[in-house]
């Protein structure tokens, strides 16, 4: 599945927590690290080990545990609630007394399965908050995964202009976003990784602006937003259009979105701390005047999940890497008046970034 023991990189990273165990539960994490698709699992990565552990799932998943699970784990079925009962059984033969230091997704378990594992597991283990430890290692990807994104974005980019082929001008927001979804489902994509943003004229001041039943008229910018899932990594892209002939100020508007996007983007290689290329593009729309309709991050990290680690905005505090993959999105939002943004996905590499969305950028106009 992965060229990289994924198991032994993430016990590596545990044990710097101080752990013995580390739960890993259903979701992107648990598929990053086992390959896992199901809904139902949990890993209980042995730190000390060289990597793997027990998996627990229950009946429903036993056969896909087996095909979707390297020889590390050990794939046990459990009848009962796994972040309780069915994690005591693991436990069960530790000698009462030997505490073992279990570390959890403090941000992912709930409050009510943390109770359950105290009771329990009283006695057993100590559980210790380790969250973001396997956040962590997603966000630089391996090569296949950058693969993976990036067929994502081309797919996502043919269905755009499949989309864009019937025109704009006089279609409802909400029949081009559908469309445009049909399109990525009927080219291959297993699904949207987030609903598409259609959204025209002051109505795309709104940077997450739900597509409308209202028809796209001539002389307004139209901004999409939109992209789609591939063997389970998201694609993100955003692009802005003229539909007829537009004023000056959406022109100059849409320049400045310009400018901002290609100096951020020029900004993207290993190095520089997510905060600091954030700052790149704010200070080109800062210039002019606009900084206070720029309320957003520059952009994210993608894989697994739409948005995930890095974040280029003020809090980024993670110096970028070759592997990480993220978007370079700056807005300008004219309350009132108009909006625009335009977003690509690139990859970090060793000297600087690669894009792996291809659409062009110069202000295009569709009709
Ligand atoms: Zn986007
Ligand atoms: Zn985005």
């Amino acid at each position: 599945m992965s060229a990289v023991d994924r198991p032994a990189l993430a016990a590596a990273a545990a044990a710097a927590h101080g752990i013995d165990r580390l739960l890993v539960a259903a979701g992107p994490n648990l598929r990053w690290l086992t390959g896992f698709t199901g809904s139902n699992g949990l890993a209980v990565l042995d730190v000390a080990g060289s990597g793997g552990g027990i998996f627990l799932t229950d009946f429903r998943y036993m056969e896909q545990s087996a095909a979707q699970l390297s020889s590390v784990w050990e794939v046990r079925q459990s009848a009962q609630e796994l972040l309780g009962p069915g994690l005591a059984d693991v436990f069960a033969q530790a000698p009462q007394g030997a505490l073992a230091r279990v570390g959890f997704d403090d941000a992912q378990v709930s409050v009510a399965a943390h109770r359950r594992i105290v009771e329990e597991l009283r006695g057993r283990v100590e559980l210790v908050p380790s969250g973001g430890i396997i956040e962590r290692l997603r966000e630089v990807k391996e090569p296949a995964e950058v693969a993976r994104v990036r067929a994502a974005a081309e797919l996502a980019d043919h269905a755009l202009l499949e989309t864009l082929e019937r025109g704009l001008r006089g279609r409802t927001e909400r029949e081009v976003a559908t469309e445009l979804e049909v399109a990525m489902l009927r080219l291959g994509a297993e699904g949207v990784s987030f609903a598409p943003i259609v959204a025209h004229g002051a109505y795309g001041a709104l940077p997450h602006a739900e597509p409308r039943d209202i028809a796209i008229a001539g002389g307004t910018l139209v901004t999409i937003d939109w992209g789609c899932r591939l063997d389970g990594y998201c694609s993100d892209a955003t692009r802005t259009f003229a539909v007829g002939e537009i004023g000056a100020f959406e022109r100059s508007i849409y320049g400045l979105v310009l400018e901002a996007q290609e100096a951020g983007l020029a900004a993207v290689r290993p190095g520089p701390l997510g905060r600091e290329i954030d700052a790149v593009a704010r200070e080109v729309i800062e210039r002019a005047g606009h900084g206070e309709h720029f309320g957003h991050g520059l952009g994210h990290g993608v894989g697994l999940e739409i948005h995930e680690g890095p974040r280029l905005s003020r809090m980024g505090e993670t110096p970028l890497a070759p592997g990480m993959l993220v978007t370079v999105e700056p807005g300008v939002y004219v309350p009132g008046v108009c909006g625009v943004r335009i977003e690509d996905l690139v990859c970090v590499t060793e000297t600087g970034h690669d894009v792996l969305n291809g659409l062009p950028k110069a202000l295009q106009q569709v009709d």
